[in-house]
Protein backbone atom coordinates (compact mmCIF):
# COMPACT_ATOMS: atom_id res chain seq x y z
CA UNK A 1 0.00 0.00 0.00
CA UNK A 2 1.44 3.57 -0.72
CA UNK A 3 1.14 5.86 2.22
CA UNK A 4 2.29 8.75 0.39
CA UNK A 5 -0.43 11.81 0.41
CA UNK A 6 -2.23 12.03 -2.68
CA UNK A 7 -1.88 14.92 -5.38
CA UNK A 8 -5.45 15.62 -6.99
CA UNK A 9 -4.34 17.72 -9.73
CA UNK A 10 -6.89 20.19 -11.46
CA UNK A 11 -7.25 22.13 -14.88
CA UNK A 12 -9.87 24.54 -14.41
CA UNK A 13 -12.27 26.53 -11.96
CA UNK A 14 -14.20 23.99 -12.68
CA UNK A 15 -12.77 20.96 -10.90
CA UNK A 16 -12.16 22.83 -8.07
CA UNK A 17 -15.45 22.36 -6.09
CA UNK A 18 -14.97 18.99 -6.48
CA UNK A 19 -10.88 18.82 -5.81
CA UNK A 20 -12.14 20.29 -2.12
CA UNK A 21 -14.68 17.44 -1.46
CA UNK A 22 -11.69 15.05 -2.44
CA UNK A 23 -9.47 17.02 0.16
CA UNK A 24 -12.63 16.48 2.58
CA UNK A 25 -11.94 12.37 2.29
CA UNK A 26 -8.69 12.81 2.33
CA UNK A 27 -6.86 15.28 4.10
CA UNK A 28 -3.59 15.64 3.25
CA UNK A 29 -4.39 15.43 -0.24
CA UNK A 30 -2.13 18.89 -1.84
CA UNK A 31 -4.18 20.49 -4.82
CA UNK A 32 -2.01 21.34 -7.80
CA UNK A 33 -4.08 23.61 -9.82
CA UNK A 34 -2.73 25.12 -13.79
CA UNK A 35 -1.58 28.34 -13.46
CA UNK A 36 -3.73 31.25 -15.04
CA UNK A 37 -6.45 28.79 -14.90
CA UNK A 38 -6.94 28.18 -11.24
CA UNK A 39 -7.63 30.23 -8.37
CA UNK A 40 -7.22 28.93 -5.09
CA UNK A 41 -5.06 25.77 -5.72
CA UNK A 42 -2.63 24.81 -3.43
CA UNK A 43 0.26 24.85 -5.06
CA UNK A 44 0.04 26.08 -9.18
CA UNK A 45 2.02 24.40 -12.00
CA UNK A 46 2.46 25.33 -15.63
CA UNK A 47 3.04 21.81 -17.67
CA UNK A 48 0.44 19.03 -16.62
CA UNK A 49 2.51 16.55 -18.13
CA UNK A 50 5.67 17.38 -16.74
CA UNK A 51 4.21 17.48 -13.45
CA UNK A 52 1.58 14.02 -13.73
CA UNK A 53 4.71 12.28 -14.94
CA UNK A 54 7.21 13.94 -11.33
CA UNK A 55 4.19 13.05 -9.31
CA UNK A 56 3.99 9.43 -10.76
CA UNK A 57 8.21 9.07 -10.53
CA UNK A 58 7.56 10.34 -6.62
CA UNK A 59 5.29 7.34 -6.26
CA UNK A 60 2.81 10.31 -5.01
CA UNK A 61 -0.70 8.90 -5.73
CA UNK A 62 -2.50 10.97 -8.51
CA UNK A 63 -6.04 11.77 -9.03
CA UNK A 64 -6.42 13.80 -11.94
CA UNK A 65 -9.40 15.69 -12.78
CA UNK A 66 -10.00 15.48 -16.49
CA UNK A 67 -10.54 12.74 -19.03
CA UNK A 68 -8.62 9.23 -18.35
CA UNK A 69 -7.29 9.48 -21.74
CA UNK A 70 -5.26 12.40 -20.88
CA UNK A 71 -3.77 10.59 -17.98
CA UNK A 72 -2.86 8.05 -20.29
CA UNK A 73 -1.44 9.88 -22.82
CA UNK A 74 0.54 12.27 -20.37
CA UNK A 75 1.96 9.35 -18.22
CA UNK A 76 2.95 6.75 -21.07
CA UNK A 77 6.50 7.55 -21.59
CA UNK A 78 6.92 6.31 -17.69
CA UNK A 79 4.92 3.79 -17.60
CA UNK A 80 7.37 1.27 -18.14
CA UNK A 81 10.32 2.07 -15.93
CA UNK A 82 8.52 1.43 -13.00
CA UNK A 83 9.66 0.69 -9.82
CA UNK A 84 6.61 0.87 -7.20
CA UNK A 85 3.60 2.19 -9.15
CA UNK A 86 1.57 4.91 -7.21
CA UNK A 87 -2.16 4.59 -6.99
CA UNK A 88 -3.71 7.07 -10.13
CA UNK A 89 -7.30 7.90 -11.00
CA UNK A 90 -9.37 9.52 -13.32
CA UNK A 91 -12.70 11.42 -11.62
CA UNK A 92 -15.01 13.28 -13.59
CA UNK A 93 -14.44 17.42 -12.64
CA UNK A 94 -18.15 16.87 -11.49
CA UNK A 95 -17.56 14.17 -9.38
CA UNK A 96 -19.58 11.64 -11.80
CA UNK A 97 -17.47 9.01 -12.26
CA UNK A 98 -14.65 7.36 -10.36
CA UNK A 99 -11.98 5.40 -12.81
CA UNK A 100 -8.78 3.46 -11.25
CA UNK A 101 -6.05 3.53 -13.73
CA UNK A 102 -3.16 2.16 -12.56
CA UNK A 103 -1.39 0.61 -9.40
CA UNK A 104 -3.12 -2.32 -8.47
CA UNK A 105 -1.06 -3.60 -5.98
CA UNK A 106 -0.71 -0.20 -4.96
CA UNK A 107 -4.73 0.00 -3.79
CA UNK A 108 -6.00 1.80 -6.56
CA UNK A 109 -8.96 0.01 -5.92
CA UNK A 110 -9.14 0.91 -2.59
CA UNK A 111 -8.60 4.68 -3.01
CA UNK A 112 -11.83 4.15 -6.44
CA UNK A 113 -14.17 2.55 -3.30
CA UNK A 114 -13.14 5.47 -0.73
CA UNK A 115 -13.58 8.27 -3.35
CA UNK A 116 -16.91 6.55 -4.90
CA UNK A 117 -18.11 6.53 -1.59
CA UNK A 118 -17.35 10.14 -0.64
CA UNK A 119 -18.62 11.38 -3.66
CA UNK A 120 -21.93 9.06 -3.79
CA UNK A 121 -21.17 7.15 -6.89
CA UNK A 122 -20.00 3.57 -7.67
CA UNK A 123 -16.60 3.55 -8.95
CA UNK A 124 -15.75 1.71 -12.21
CA UNK A 125 -13.89 -1.92 -10.66
CA UNK A 126 -12.75 -3.94 -13.07
CA UNK A 127 -10.31 -6.26 -11.49
CA UNK A 128 -12.73 -9.43 -11.47
CA UNK A 129 -11.03 -10.50 -8.65
CA UNK A 130 -12.20 -7.86 -6.25
CA UNK A 131 -15.66 -7.24 -7.65
CA UNK A 132 -16.13 -10.86 -6.39
CA UNK A 133 -14.32 -11.06 -3.22
CA UNK A 134 -14.21 -7.44 -2.36
CA UNK A 135 -10.53 -7.52 -1.61
CA UNK A 136 -7.06 -8.45 -3.18
CA UNK A 137 -6.35 -11.28 -2.66
CA UNK A 138 -2.47 -10.44 -4.33
CA UNK A 139 -2.50 -7.44 -2.55
CA UNK A 140 -2.10 -8.77 0.92
CA UNK A 141 -1.80 -5.50 3.56
CA UNK A 142 1.30 -4.51 4.87
CA UNK A 143 3.10 -6.69 7.27
CA UNK A 144 2.74 -9.85 4.55
CA UNK A 145 4.56 -10.92 1.24
CA UNK A 146 2.83 -12.32 -1.52
CA UNK A 147 4.54 -15.99 -2.27
CA UNK A 148 4.45 -15.87 -6.03
CA UNK A 149 2.77 -13.45 -8.11
CA UNK A 150 2.40 -15.31 -11.35
CA UNK A 151 1.22 -18.68 -9.14
CA UNK A 152 -1.29 -16.03 -7.30
CA UNK A 153 -2.83 -15.19 -10.46
CA UNK A 154 -3.58 -18.74 -11.40
CA UNK A 155 -4.93 -19.36 -7.93
CA UNK A 156 -7.21 -16.12 -8.11
CA UNK A 157 -8.75 -17.48 -11.45
CA UNK A 158 -9.69 -20.66 -10.12
CA UNK A 159 -11.36 -18.95 -7.20
CA UNK A 160 -13.03 -17.06 -9.84
CA UNK A 161 -14.20 -20.35 -11.56
CA UNK A 162 -16.27 -21.05 -8.55
CA UNK A 163 -13.81 -22.88 -6.13
CA UNK A 164 -13.83 -23.36 -2.43
CA UNK A 165 -10.74 -22.20 -0.20
CA UNK A 166 -9.57 -22.90 2.85
CA UNK A 167 -7.10 -20.77 5.43
CA UNK A 168 -4.34 -21.95 6.74
CA UNK A 169 -2.73 -19.70 9.46
CA UNK A 170 -3.59 -16.39 10.57
CA UNK A 171 -4.93 -14.07 7.98
CA UNK A 172 -6.98 -11.43 10.02
CA UNK A 173 -7.74 -9.38 6.81
CA UNK A 174 -9.30 -12.37 4.57
CA UNK A 175 -11.64 -12.42 7.11
CA UNK A 176 -13.41 -9.49 5.81
CA UNK A 177 -13.10 -10.65 2.09
CA UNK A 178 -16.40 -12.78 0.56
CA UNK A 179 -14.42 -16.09 0.11
CA UNK A 180 -15.73 -19.18 -0.55
CA UNK A 181 -14.88 -20.65 2.48
CA UNK A 182 -14.57 -24.63 2.72
CA UNK A 183 -12.13 -26.48 5.14
CA UNK A 184 -12.75 -29.45 3.04
CA UNK A 185 -11.64 -27.39 0.01
CA UNK A 186 -8.72 -28.14 -2.48
CA UNK A 187 -7.40 -24.84 -3.03
CA UNK A 188 -5.69 -23.52 -0.10
CA UNK A 189 -3.94 -20.21 1.66
CA UNK A 190 -1.65 -21.04 3.24
CA UNK A 191 -0.09 -17.98 5.84
CA UNK A 192 3.35 -18.79 7.64
CA UNK A 193 6.99 -18.21 7.83
CA UNK A 194 8.20 -21.77 7.00
CA UNK A 195 10.42 -22.39 3.67
CA UNK A 196 8.37 -24.42 1.52
CA UNK A 197 7.19 -25.37 -2.56
CA UNK A 198 3.86 -24.01 -2.31
CA UNK A 199 1.62 -27.56 -3.78
CA UNK A 200 -0.50 -27.09 -6.91
CA UNK A 201 -3.48 -25.52 -4.95
CA UNK A 202 -1.96 -23.32 -2.79
CA UNK A 203 -1.17 -19.86 -2.64
CA UNK A 204 1.39 -18.41 0.01
CA UNK A 205 1.32 -15.98 2.30
CA UNK A 206 4.39 -15.17 4.02
CA UNK A 207 4.10 -13.20 7.64
CA UNK A 208 6.74 -10.24 7.51
CA UNK A 209 8.19 -11.80 11.36
CA UNK A 210 11.53 -12.91 11.01
CA UNK A 211 14.33 -10.25 12.42
CA UNK A 212 17.71 -11.65 11.92
CA UNK A 213 20.64 -9.57 14.34
CA UNK A 214 23.92 -10.36 12.58
CA UNK A 215 27.53 -8.54 13.61
CA UNK A 216 29.09 -6.29 11.09
CA UNK A 217 32.42 -8.58 11.03
CA UNK A 218 30.87 -11.48 9.86
CA UNK A 219 31.77 -13.15 6.45
CA UNK A 220 29.65 -12.15 3.38
CA UNK A 221 26.28 -11.19 5.47
CA UNK A 222 23.85 -11.49 2.78
CA UNK A 223 24.68 -14.69 2.17
CA UNK A 224 25.13 -16.08 5.68
CA UNK A 225 21.97 -14.62 6.56
CA UNK A 226 19.97 -16.30 3.49
CA UNK A 227 21.98 -19.65 4.64
CA UNK A 228 21.27 -19.30 8.03
CA UNK A 229 17.45 -18.98 7.01
CA UNK A 230 17.77 -21.62 4.85
CA UNK A 231 18.56 -24.14 7.87
CA UNK A 232 16.48 -23.00 10.05
CA UNK A 233 13.38 -23.81 7.43
CA UNK A 234 12.36 -19.91 7.25
CA UNK A 235 11.02 -18.39 4.01
CA UNK A 236 12.85 -15.51 2.68
CA UNK A 237 10.22 -12.96 2.06
CA UNK A 238 9.06 -13.34 5.70
CA UNK A 239 12.67 -11.61 7.00
CA UNK A 240 11.72 -7.98 8.21
CA UNK A 241 14.83 -6.56 9.05
CA UNK A 242 18.05 -6.84 10.07
CA UNK A 243 19.48 -5.55 13.35
CA UNK A 244 22.83 -4.76 13.80
CA UNK A 245 24.35 -2.64 17.17
CA UNK A 246 24.86 1.14 16.67
CA UNK A 247 27.90 1.38 17.25
CA UNK A 248 28.71 -0.61 13.72
CA UNK A 249 26.25 1.85 11.89
CA UNK A 250 28.58 3.31 9.38
CA UNK A 251 29.62 -0.43 8.55
CA UNK A 252 28.88 -0.17 4.52
CA UNK A 253 28.37 -4.29 4.72
CA UNK A 254 25.28 -3.89 6.05
CA UNK A 255 24.26 -1.84 4.17
CA UNK A 256 25.08 -3.67 1.45
CA UNK A 257 24.09 -6.54 2.89
CA UNK A 258 20.60 -4.97 3.85
CA UNK A 259 20.07 -3.69 0.22
CA UNK A 260 21.04 -7.18 -1.37
CA UNK A 261 18.19 -8.75 0.87
CA UNK A 262 15.92 -5.96 0.23
CA UNK A 263 15.34 -5.51 4.17
CA UNK A 264 16.02 -2.26 6.19
CA UNK A 265 18.85 -2.13 8.39
CA UNK A 266 17.61 -1.29 12.08
CA UNK A 267 20.37 -0.29 15.19
CA UNK A 268 20.00 -0.71 18.63
CA UNK A 269 22.09 0.07 21.69
CA UNK A 270 24.79 -2.60 22.41
CA UNK A 271 24.20 -5.69 24.18
CA UNK A 272 25.96 -8.90 25.61
CA UNK A 273 25.55 -10.83 22.16
CA UNK A 274 23.61 -10.78 18.98
CA UNK A 275 20.90 -12.90 20.48
CA UNK A 276 20.55 -10.69 23.20
CA UNK A 277 20.47 -8.16 20.95
CA UNK A 278 17.37 -9.52 18.69
CA UNK A 279 15.47 -10.44 21.61
CA UNK A 280 15.40 -7.34 23.48
CA UNK A 281 14.31 -5.41 20.10
CA UNK A 282 11.42 -7.61 19.31
CA UNK A 283 8.30 -7.78 21.75
CA UNK A 284 6.10 -11.52 21.52
CA UNK A 285 9.14 -13.99 20.29
CA UNK A 286 9.22 -17.56 19.58
CA UNK A 287 12.46 -19.15 21.02
CA UNK A 288 15.60 -18.35 18.93
CA UNK A 289 16.76 -19.95 16.23
CA UNK A 290 19.79 -19.94 13.86
CA UNK A 291 22.14 -18.83 16.78
CA UNK A 292 26.14 -18.31 16.08
CA UNK A 293 28.36 -15.64 18.23
CA UNK A 294 27.60 -13.46 14.90
CA UNK A 295 24.47 -13.98 14.28
CA UNK A 296 21.09 -14.94 15.80
CA UNK A 297 17.40 -15.05 13.82
CA UNK A 298 14.00 -14.43 15.88
CA UNK A 299 10.60 -15.17 14.93
CA UNK A 300 7.98 -12.98 16.10
CA UNK A 301 4.33 -13.89 16.76
CA UNK A 302 3.03 -11.29 14.72
CA UNK A 303 4.15 -9.18 11.72
CA UNK A 304 7.20 -6.93 12.94
CA UNK A 305 6.47 -3.45 12.92
CA UNK A 306 9.86 -2.34 11.63
CA UNK A 307 9.75 1.21 12.31
CA UNK A 308 9.88 0.31 16.05
CA UNK A 309 12.51 -1.66 16.07
CA UNK A 310 15.71 0.20 17.11
CA UNK A 311 16.38 3.31 14.64
CA UNK A 312 17.03 3.50 10.55
CA UNK A 313 20.68 5.16 10.45
CA UNK A 314 20.50 8.77 9.77
CA UNK A 315 20.72 10.15 6.17
CA UNK A 316 21.94 13.36 5.08
CA UNK A 317 22.02 14.25 1.12
CA UNK A 318 23.37 17.57 -0.25
CA UNK A 319 21.50 18.16 -3.33
CA UNK A 320 21.52 20.27 -6.16
CA UNK A 321 18.34 21.18 -8.13
CA UNK A 322 20.05 22.36 -11.42
CA UNK A 323 19.26 25.92 -11.95
CA UNK A 324 15.47 25.29 -12.17
CA UNK A 325 13.16 23.76 -14.70
CA UNK A 326 12.33 20.48 -13.17
CA UNK A 327 13.66 19.02 -16.59
CA UNK A 328 17.48 19.59 -15.23
CA UNK A 329 17.22 17.56 -11.92
CA UNK A 330 18.73 14.37 -12.13
CA UNK A 331 16.36 12.14 -11.22
CA UNK A 332 18.68 10.78 -8.27
CA UNK A 333 18.00 13.94 -6.80
CA UNK A 334 14.09 13.59 -7.54
CA UNK A 335 14.50 10.16 -5.98
CA UNK A 336 15.75 11.96 -2.82
CA UNK A 337 13.37 14.47 -2.26
CA UNK A 338 10.50 11.72 -2.35
CA UNK A 339 12.53 9.88 0.51
CA UNK A 340 13.25 12.97 2.60
CA UNK A 341 11.77 13.53 6.13
CA UNK A 342 13.27 17.26 6.19
CA UNK A 343 14.33 19.54 3.89
CA UNK A 344 16.59 22.11 4.74
CA UNK A 345 17.62 25.35 3.12
CA UNK A 346 17.28 28.62 1.87
CA UNK A 347 13.64 29.43 1.35
CA UNK A 348 13.45 30.18 -2.34
CA UNK A 349 15.18 26.94 -3.42
CA UNK A 350 13.60 24.81 -1.00
CA UNK A 351 9.97 26.16 -2.39
CA UNK A 352 11.80 25.31 -5.63
CA UNK A 353 12.45 21.61 -4.67
CA UNK A 354 8.52 21.24 -4.00
CA UNK A 355 5.93 20.13 -3.64
CA UNK A 356 6.19 18.36 -0.25
CA UNK A 357 4.15 16.06 1.70
CA UNK A 358 2.13 17.32 4.63
CA UNK A 359 4.40 14.62 6.44
CA UNK A 360 7.78 16.42 5.09
CA UNK A 361 8.98 19.29 7.12
CA UNK A 362 10.80 22.19 5.57
CA UNK A 363 13.60 23.81 7.57
CA UNK A 364 14.01 27.35 5.45
CA UNK A 365 16.59 29.95 6.60
CA UNK A 366 18.25 32.76 5.42
CA UNK A 367 20.60 32.32 2.74
CA UNK A 368 23.94 33.18 5.09
CA UNK A 369 23.58 30.63 7.96
CA UNK A 370 25.21 28.15 5.97
CA UNK A 371 26.97 26.49 8.82
CA UNK A 372 24.35 26.60 10.87
CA UNK A 373 22.34 25.08 8.66
CA UNK A 374 24.52 22.43 8.10
CA UNK A 375 25.02 21.52 11.89
CA UNK A 376 21.05 21.56 11.99
CA UNK A 377 20.82 18.84 9.06
CA UNK A 378 23.60 16.67 11.22
CA UNK A 379 21.69 17.14 14.65
CA UNK A 380 18.22 16.02 12.51
CA UNK A 381 20.27 13.24 10.51
CA UNK A 382 21.49 11.71 13.41
CA UNK A 383 18.45 11.05 14.88
CA UNK A 384 17.97 8.88 12.49
CA UNK A 385 15.85 11.03 9.98
CA UNK A 386 16.59 11.30 6.22
CA UNK A 387 17.51 14.91 5.82
CA UNK A 388 18.12 16.69 2.57
CA UNK A 389 20.10 20.47 2.36
CA UNK A 390 19.22 21.70 -0.82
CA UNK A 391 21.41 24.19 -3.26
CA UNK A 392 20.56 25.22 -6.73
CA UNK A 393 23.00 24.26 -9.28
CA UNK A 394 25.13 22.12 -8.15
CA UNK A 395 25.78 21.51 -4.58
CA UNK A 396 29.92 21.60 -4.83
CA UNK A 397 29.83 24.96 -6.76
CA UNK A 398 29.90 27.71 -4.18
CA UNK A 399 27.11 26.00 -2.10
CA UNK A 400 25.89 23.97 0.93
CA UNK A 401 28.25 20.74 0.01
CA UNK A 402 31.39 22.15 1.63
CA UNK A 403 29.92 23.68 4.50
CA UNK A 404 28.46 20.12 5.43
CA UNK A 405 31.41 18.76 5.08
CA UNK A 406 33.29 21.69 7.03
CA UNK A 407 30.78 20.60 9.70
CA UNK A 408 31.29 17.30 9.74
CA UNK A 409 35.55 17.64 10.12
CA UNK A 410 35.01 20.45 12.75
CA UNK A 411 32.63 17.71 14.49
CA UNK A 412 34.17 15.34 17.01
CA UNK A 413 30.47 13.64 17.38
CA UNK A 414 30.50 9.75 16.57
CA UNK A 415 26.69 10.17 15.93
CA UNK A 416 27.22 12.68 13.05
CA UNK A 417 30.50 10.52 11.60
CA UNK A 418 27.69 7.79 11.20
CA UNK A 419 24.87 9.54 9.38
CA UNK A 420 25.14 8.23 5.69
CA UNK A 421 26.13 11.24 4.06
CA UNK A 422 26.16 11.57 0.15
CA UNK A 423 26.69 14.81 -2.14
CA UNK A 424 23.95 14.52 -5.40
CA UNK A 425 25.63 16.84 -8.29
CA UNK A 426 23.09 19.35 -10.22
CA UNK A 427 23.61 21.21 -13.20
CA UNK A 428 25.71 24.36 -12.44
CA UNK A 429 24.79 27.90 -13.31
CA UNK A 430 27.39 28.12 -15.64
CA UNK A 431 26.85 24.70 -17.57
CA UNK A 432 23.37 25.67 -17.69
CA UNK A 433 23.63 28.91 -19.32
CA UNK A 434 26.64 27.73 -21.83
CA UNK A 435 24.33 25.13 -22.96
CA UNK A 436 21.85 27.73 -23.69
CA UNK A 437 24.54 30.07 -25.32
CA UNK A 438 26.23 27.08 -27.65
CA UNK A 439 29.38 26.06 -26.24
CA UNK A 440 31.70 29.18 -24.92
CA UNK A 441 33.38 26.52 -22.44
CA UNK A 442 34.24 24.00 -24.86
CA UNK A 443 37.96 24.83 -24.17
CA UNK A 444 39.73 24.99 -20.93
CA UNK A 445 37.64 27.50 -18.77
CA UNK A 446 38.16 29.03 -15.09
CA UNK A 447 35.16 29.36 -12.21
CA UNK A 448 35.19 31.98 -10.02
CA UNK A 449 33.18 33.67 -7.56
CA UNK A 450 33.38 37.27 -7.21
CA UNK A 451 32.13 37.18 -3.59
CA UNK A 452 34.77 38.95 -0.86
CA UNK A 453 32.58 37.76 2.16
CA UNK A 454 34.83 34.76 2.58
CA UNK A 455 38.27 35.63 0.76
CA UNK A 456 40.03 38.79 0.48
CA UNK A 457 39.77 40.81 -2.87
CA UNK A 458 43.16 40.54 -3.58
CA UNK A 459 43.08 36.66 -3.83
CA UNK A 460 40.60 37.37 -6.19
CA UNK A 461 42.36 39.99 -8.20
CA UNK A 462 45.08 37.77 -8.85
CA UNK A 463 43.52 34.68 -9.48
CA UNK A 464 41.47 36.70 -12.19
CA UNK A 465 44.96 38.29 -13.69
CA UNK A 466 46.15 35.01 -14.14
CA UNK A 467 43.57 33.39 -15.48
CA UNK A 468 43.64 35.90 -18.13
CA UNK A 469 47.37 35.76 -18.37
CA UNK A 470 46.72 32.19 -19.35
CA UNK A 471 43.58 32.91 -21.68
CA UNK A 472 41.13 30.80 -19.69
CA UNK A 473 37.59 32.13 -21.00
CA UNK A 474 35.56 33.10 -17.20
CA UNK A 475 32.74 32.01 -15.48
CA UNK A 476 31.86 34.28 -13.15
CA UNK A 477 29.47 32.98 -10.12
CA UNK A 478 28.06 36.04 -7.75
CA UNK A 479 29.23 39.40 -9.92
CA UNK A 480 27.70 41.28 -8.03
CA UNK A 481 25.49 42.61 -4.96
CA UNK A 482 23.70 44.96 -3.46
CA UNK A 483 26.44 44.67 -0.61
CA UNK A 484 29.45 44.32 -3.74
CA UNK A 485 28.27 47.08 -5.50
CA UNK A 486 32.06 47.73 -7.13
CA UNK A 487 33.95 45.12 -7.24
CA UNK A 488 32.41 43.50 -10.64
CA UNK A 489 33.75 46.91 -12.12
CA UNK A 490 37.09 46.34 -10.59
CA UNK A 491 36.93 42.70 -11.93
CA UNK A 492 36.31 44.01 -15.50
CA UNK A 493 39.03 46.49 -15.36
CA UNK A 494 41.69 43.70 -15.08
CA UNK A 495 39.42 41.57 -17.88
CA UNK A 496 40.00 44.57 -20.22
CA UNK A 497 44.17 44.46 -19.58
CA UNK A 498 44.25 41.18 -21.03
CA UNK A 499 41.28 40.95 -23.44
CA UNK A 500 39.71 42.52 -26.57
CA UNK A 501 36.41 44.81 -26.54
CA UNK A 502 35.53 41.96 -29.19
CA UNK A 503 35.78 39.17 -27.01
CA UNK A 504 32.08 37.46 -26.77
CA UNK A 505 30.54 38.04 -23.47
CA UNK A 506 27.21 35.65 -22.34
CA UNK A 507 24.60 37.17 -19.66
CA UNK A 508 22.53 34.50 -18.68
CA UNK A 509 19.56 35.62 -15.86
CA UNK A 510 17.34 32.98 -14.22
CA UNK A 511 18.25 30.65 -16.39
CA UNK A 512 16.01 27.40 -16.33
CA UNK A 513 13.29 29.47 -14.23
CA UNK A 514 10.35 31.62 -15.20
CA UNK A 515 11.58 34.99 -17.01
CA UNK A 516 14.92 33.76 -17.69
CA UNK A 517 17.10 35.86 -19.98
CA UNK A 518 20.22 34.79 -22.46
CA UNK A 519 22.04 38.10 -23.97
CA UNK A 520 25.03 37.84 -26.00
CA UNK A 521 27.31 41.10 -26.00
CA UNK A 522 31.25 42.00 -25.96
CA UNK A 523 33.35 43.13 -23.11
CA UNK A 524 33.43 46.49 -24.55
CA UNK A 525 29.51 46.90 -24.17
CA UNK A 526 29.48 44.71 -20.82
CA UNK A 527 28.98 47.38 -17.88
CA UNK A 528 28.33 46.53 -14.18
CA UNK A 529 24.43 47.85 -14.61
CA UNK A 530 23.44 44.91 -16.98
CA UNK A 531 24.33 42.39 -14.38
CA UNK A 532 22.58 41.44 -11.25
CA UNK A 533 23.15 38.89 -8.31
CA UNK A 534 20.71 36.10 -10.38
CA UNK A 535 23.07 36.91 -13.38
CA UNK A 536 25.38 34.19 -14.73
CA UNK A 537 28.66 36.26 -16.70
CA UNK A 538 30.41 34.08 -19.27
CA UNK A 539 33.49 35.88 -20.79
CA UNK A 540 35.58 34.60 -24.24
CA UNK A 541 39.08 33.58 -24.42
CA UNK A 542 40.92 34.85 -27.39
CA UNK A 543 39.58 32.17 -29.16
CA UNK A 544 36.05 32.02 -28.70
CA UNK A 545 33.48 33.24 -31.23
CA UNK A 546 29.80 33.80 -32.26
CA UNK A 547 28.33 33.75 -35.50
CA UNK A 548 24.36 34.55 -36.22
CA UNK A 549 21.88 32.07 -35.52
CA UNK A 550 18.89 31.45 -38.00
CA UNK A 551 15.81 32.11 -35.51
CA UNK A 552 17.60 35.09 -34.10
CA UNK A 553 20.31 35.88 -31.74
CA UNK A 554 23.97 34.03 -31.90
CA UNK A 555 25.78 30.92 -31.28
CA UNK A 556 28.52 30.98 -29.03
CA UNK A 557 31.40 28.73 -28.73
CA UNK A 558 35.16 28.27 -27.90
CA UNK A 559 36.78 26.00 -30.39
CA UNK A 560 38.16 22.77 -28.84
CA UNK A 561 41.56 23.19 -30.32
CA UNK A 562 44.49 26.02 -29.61
CA UNK A 563 46.11 27.57 -31.43
CA UNK A 564 46.43 26.38 -35.21
CA UNK A 565 43.40 24.51 -36.42
CA UNK A 566 44.54 21.03 -36.93
N1 LIG B 1 25.53 26.20 -6.62
C1 LIG B 1 25.09 27.16 -7.62
C2 LIG B 1 25.82 28.49 -7.52
C3 LIG B 1 25.53 29.24 -6.27
S1 LIG B 1 26.32 30.82 -6.27
C4 LIG B 1 25.33 26.53 -9.00
O1 LIG B 1 26.06 25.54 -9.10
O2 LIG B 1 24.78 27.04 -9.96
C5 LIG B 1 25.01 31.86 -6.80
C6 LIG B 1 25.31 32.47 -8.16
O3 LIG B 1 25.12 31.49 -9.16
C7 LIG B 1 24.40 33.61 -8.54
O4 LIG B 1 24.89 34.84 -8.02
C8 LIG B 1 24.48 33.59 -10.05
O5 LIG B 1 25.68 34.17 -10.48
C9 LIG B 1 24.59 32.11 -10.33
N2 LIG B 1 23.30 31.46 -10.62
C10 LIG B 1 22.66 30.55 -9.88
N3 LIG B 1 21.53 30.14 -10.48
C11 LIG B 1 21.45 30.80 -11.63
C12 LIG B 1 20.51 30.81 -12.72
N4 LIG B 1 19.44 30.03 -12.70
N5 LIG B 1 20.75 31.63 -13.76
C13 LIG B 1 21.86 32.40 -13.78
N6 LIG B 1 22.77 32.43 -12.80
C14 LIG B 1 22.57 31.66 -11.74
Amino acid sequence: MNSNACAIVILGNGSLATARRIQHIYPDAVIHGLAGRVEGADRVYSDFGALMRQLYQQDTPLIALCAAGIVIRCLASVLLDKGAEPPVLAVAEDGSAVVPLLGGLGGVNVMARQLGAGLGVAAAITTSGELRFGTCLLNPPSGYALGDLELGKRFVSDLLAGEPVRIEGAAPWLAEARLPEDEHAQLAIHVGCTAREPSANELLIYPKNVLVAVDAGLADIAGSVRAALHDARIALPSLACLLACDTQMANPALRDAARELGVAMRFAAPAGSVRELAERAVPQLLPALGVSPQLAIVVAKQPLDVAHIGRERGRLAVIGLGPGAAELMVPAVKAELARANDILGYETYVRMAGPFRPDQVMHCTDNREEMQRARHAFELAAQGRSVVVVSSGDPGVFAMAAAVLEALHESSDAAWHNVELEILPGVSASLATAAQAGAPLGHDFCVMSLSDNLKPWDIIEKRLDLACQADLALAFYNPISRSRPWQLGRALEIVRQHRSPKTPVVLGRDIGRPGQTLRTITLGELTPEQVDMRTMVLVGSSTTCAFPRAEGGSWVYTPRWYGQKP
